[in-house]
């Protein structure tokens, strides 16, 4: 069969190849290290990654840190983690603020040039110079009395900044773009030749662009100690002053962002022209910048500010979040919420409360969302952490194609790519969320049969584990009704249903309940070849100590954060997300059980193995299985030893 196509030489990608088919290809992924990255990132993870890799190159992780106030450690390891754990490899760790002596070079080489000046305006000022008038109208454009400074002037001026003779606001040094260009001096006339006519319109274009209208290339900053430099620099390098440069001198030859990047391309490349780093109106020498369509979700939230919102801002009394358990959820406890509210510190602190479930659990109100993590999040950590293996993040992206189009998808048709990868990928296991006892009334006491199991039963390769079958069994509460109904074909009194991986179907003959709860609590039925099979086959799991069987686990189930299909458009500001957090977001099955076979996944994982996991970027999320008629599982990070958390990666069906 012929090789598959190579994503990264196709379509767009192509497009970018051609326009620069350079030997050496070089790209870099430049986080600015302020935040986590998000399912949007992995876009760009794998696209500048990818791209290099297709073509024999290399591509840098760069951190864009010239934002003291923003940064923090723990973001520059996380950010590390998932470009690895994406199973990509930095040829070169770098950071933008290695470079702010050159940096600071270049600005005073740039007014030298006669291409920067020192401003003093305020903020309404500038605004006005570009047009803008106080009444929100467009007025013309002006340049500032600070425009024809003289370069030994700027250069004072701009080492006064530098060496702490301005405070933030009083002067920022500025790009002497195209502001003071009037468009309209560059109409161009029936008479005049082509040629003469595209230059003018090249400049008109330019002189019409904001990103052209003498932007910041420095600035004083308020908080100025810098996470690697300390208190080195009291100015910091802007985005625009800093982006172009860096990828220039790390000799990038094919700069990939996202579309919003566009208008800025000519800014880009002004800079580096007038620096001598590129060749006016061409791409040979130095980076070509290109920009690709953004990936968005709908059905959660991805902005920083929002998801801090949901991790820090809630409170017992302002988040109805749903900790469900055993199967129900709070939302059903809403009048016992209401009394929490009302100034009762705990819900658990009544005696009823903790009893009238059937089990082991306290009732908590934890905030709307526990952390970056949380898995109903769509950061990576949140996505790595919900067992998403990170073959099914890439191919998603690929799948959805890089275009110059925004890729426009939502978070179900997130789940069901990842159900489609982990289907043909994954292990398979019985997993029962919500046991009820059953005990096989015709086995003698004691009664163990071992039965070899496939892991996969389309899949002979993956091999074989046994699994007890024995006098007691547990299935799961769905799979039972306590009475008959002509529609429902699995176990209920008088019925018959067949067990996966087991010879024989069961037959139910009675059940009995707890009074106090009213829940079934044990089924008897009986066990053998002369019960008829019934129509369908239900999972199941035994009792056998010597087999470890069952193994108790809790199993948390995730439904979309919020009720609304677009959270984007809620009232963000008026925290009016509150309402909207979808009480059923987070389901709880404390008792659940899973076979024995589980101990032999959680040695081997991760099976099989993913790009990056085999490289070291191995955690608890690692262990993946199918949960036979149930759902995709993963080991969550809080089991430890014989804890055993699981997470729902997703369901079996959309
Ligand atoms: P901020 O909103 O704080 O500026 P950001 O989302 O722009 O953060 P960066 O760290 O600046 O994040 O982004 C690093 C790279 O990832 C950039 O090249 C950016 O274009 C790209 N990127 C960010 N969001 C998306 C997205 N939704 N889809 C594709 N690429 C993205
Ligand atoms: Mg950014
Ligand atoms: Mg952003």
């Amino acid at each position: 069969p012929a090789p598959p196509e190579d994503p990264f030489r196709k379509g767009w990608l192509k497009g970018v190849y051609d326009e620069k088919p350079v030997k050496e290809v070089h790209t870099r992924f430049p986080p600015e290290p302020n935040g986590y990255l998000h399912i949007g990132h992995a876009k760009a993870i794998t696209v500048n990654f990818g791209f290099a890799k297709s073509h024999g190159g290399i591509c840098n992780l760069r951190f864009d840190d010239t934002n003291p106030s923003k940064e923090e450690e723990r973001y520059f390891t996380a950010i590390k983690d998932m470009v690895s754990w994406l199973g990509f490899e930095p040829h070169k760790i770098t950071y933008s603020s290695d470079e702010f002596d050159r940096l600071y070079e270049l600005a005073e080489k740039l007014i030298e040039r006669k291409k920067a000046y020192v401003c003093h305006c305020s903020p309404d000022e500038v605004k006005e110079g570009r047009g803008k008038l106080p009444n929100g109208e467009h007025g013309p454009r002006t340049a500032c009395q600070h425009w024809g400074r003289s370069v030994e002037e700027n250069v004072e001026e701009f080492r006064k900044m530098r060496d702490g003779g301005y405070k933030p606001g009083e002067a920022v040094l500025r790009m002497k773009q195209y502001l003071a260009t009037k468009p309209e001096e560059y109409e161009a006339d029936e008479e005049h030749s082509a040629e003469v006519k595209k230059q003018k319109e090249k400049v008109r274009a330019l002189a019409n662009n904001p990103a052209m209208w003498d932007c910041a290339a420095y600035r004083v900053t308020k908080n100025s100690h810098h996470h690697r430099t300390g208190d080195k620099w009291r100015i910091y390098p802007t985005y625009e002053f800093t982006h172009c440069i860096v990828d220039a001198l790390e000799d990038i030859s094919h700069s990939l962002c996202t579309v919003e990047f566009e208008t800025l391309r000519p800014a880009y490349n002004w800079l580096l022209e007038a620096l001598d780093m590129k060749t006016e109106g061409s791409d040979e020498k130095g980076p070509m910048q290109r920009e690709y369509g953004r990936l968005n979700v709908e059905g959660t939230i991805l902005s920083k500010r929002r998801i801090a919102m949901l991790v820090e801002g809630t409170t017992v009394s302002d988040a109805p979040t749903a900790l469900a358990v055993n199967g129900d959820t709070l939302a059903d406890d809403m009048d016992e919420l209401a009394l929490a509210e009302e100034g009762e510190e705990e819900l658990d602190s009544s005696p009823e409360a903790g009893k009238a479930a059937t089990s082991t659990y306290t009732r908590r109100i934890p905030p709307a969302v526990l952390d970056w993590d949380d898995p109903r999040l769509f950061t990576l950590v949140a996505l790595r952490r919900r067992g998403v293996p990170p073959g099914a993040l890439k191919k998603f992206v690929l799948d959805l194609g890089v275009t110059k189009a925004n890729a426009n998808t939502a978070t179900h048709t997130l789940d069901a790519n990842i159900r489609t990868y982990l289907e043909r990928t994954v292990p398979r296991l019985m997993l029962v969320l919500d046991p009820i006892k059953v005990v096989l009334t015709n086995l003698p006491d004691g009664y163990c049969e071992e039965r070899d199991v496939p892991f996969d039963p389309k899949d002979k390769e993956k091999g074989t584990h046994k699994v007890p079958f024995t006098k007691t069994i547990y299935i799961d509460r769905d799979d039972f009704r306590e009475k008959d109904d002509p529609d429902f074909f699995r176990l209920s009194p008088g019925q018959s249903v067949g067990l996966l991986n087991a010879e024989f179907p069961i037959k139910c003959l009675s059940f009995s309940k707890d009074p106090a709860s009213g829940k079934v609590i044990e089924i008897k039925a009986e066990y053998g070849q002369e019960i008829s099979a019934g129509k369908a086959r239900i999972h199941w799991i035994g009792d056998s100590p010597t087999h470890n069987s069952p193994l108790k686990v809790e199993a948390r189930l995730f439904n979309p954060l919020f009720k609304s299909a677009k959270p984007n458009e809620l009232d963000w500001k008026n925290g009016g997300y509150h309402d909207n957090l979808n009480p059923d977001s987070l389901v709880v099955y404390k008792d659940a059980m899973v076979e024995c076979g589980f101990e032999y996944i959680r040695e081997h994982a991760p099976w099989p193995k993913e790009e990056g996991e085999a490289r070291g970027a191995v955690d608890n999320s690692s262990v993946r299985f199918q949960g036979l008629r149930t759902a995709f599982f993963a080991l969550d990070k809080e089991a430890r030893g014989k804890r055993i958390v699981l997470n729902r990666i997703v369901g079996l069906k959309g």
